[in-house]
């Protein structure tokens, strides 16, 4: 019991310290999101980084709502990986990548943010929070739902080249067997990239 008891508060530690983590990157997400959205060039794209920093915003409050309920403090602790993702969107300076950087910039951090509330949610739930659980579940849901939104944006760009190489002779980088296998359904121009399903 004794022992059960070490391990449980091991884990508590490592869930408060988690989530301590990802408080600091939703804050910075919220810093950064809308320098993103100014930067973007495409317009789906800048009001897809403008929706997700409402989203976002969202994701800080819900946070301190379990470090409340939680008896934990709200307190950001540094966490360089997220810092890294957004400082490489800072990097690019040439126009013609910029929003296939901003995607892929992007998609990291939503990747970053779905491996980490997944890990808090199963912790919530081995340690008896489920209320915390599933007030982690509804931003999970959220950055998954972003994921999707980005790849079907960078997916339609990639169709959209596609299109014009062909009909109009215009640039279009060869992605070769990239999508071979993929479940990515494109409503229309799909037959233009292989291994796209229209
Ligand atoms: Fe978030
Ligand atoms: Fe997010």
């Amino acid at each position: 019991m004794g022992l059960f008891t070490k391990d449980l508060k091991a884990m508590n530690d490592l869930f408060v310290h988690q989530l301590q983590d990802i408080y600091y990157a939703e804050k910075q997400l919220v810093k950064a999101l809308p320098k993103m959205a100014e930067k973007a060039a495409d317009k789906q794209l800048k009001q897809g980084f403008l929706t997700h920093l409402d989203e976002t915003k969202t994701h800080v409050q819900r946070l301190e709502q379990v470090f409340q309920m939680h008896g934990a403090e709200a307190k950001p602790v540094d966490c360089p990986a997220i810092d890294g993702i957004i400082e490489e969107a800072n990097e690019v300076e040439d126009k013609s990548v910029l929003d296939a950087a901003l995607i892929n910039a992007a998609q990291a951090a939503e990747h970053y943010e779905i491996t980490r509330y997944g890990s808090l949610i199963a912790w919530a739930k081995q340690l008896g929070r489920n209320d915390c659980a599933s007030i982690l579940q509804k931003t999970l849901d959220e950055e998954r739902a972003t994921d999707k939104k980005l790849t079907t944006l960078a997916v339609s760009k990639i169709v959209a080249e596609a299109f014009l190489a062909k009909h109009l002779g215009g640039r279009y980088q060869p992605i070769g067997n990239d999508f071979t296998g993929s479940t990515l359904k494109v409503e229309t121009g799909g037959e233009l990239v292989p291994g796209l399903s229209g």
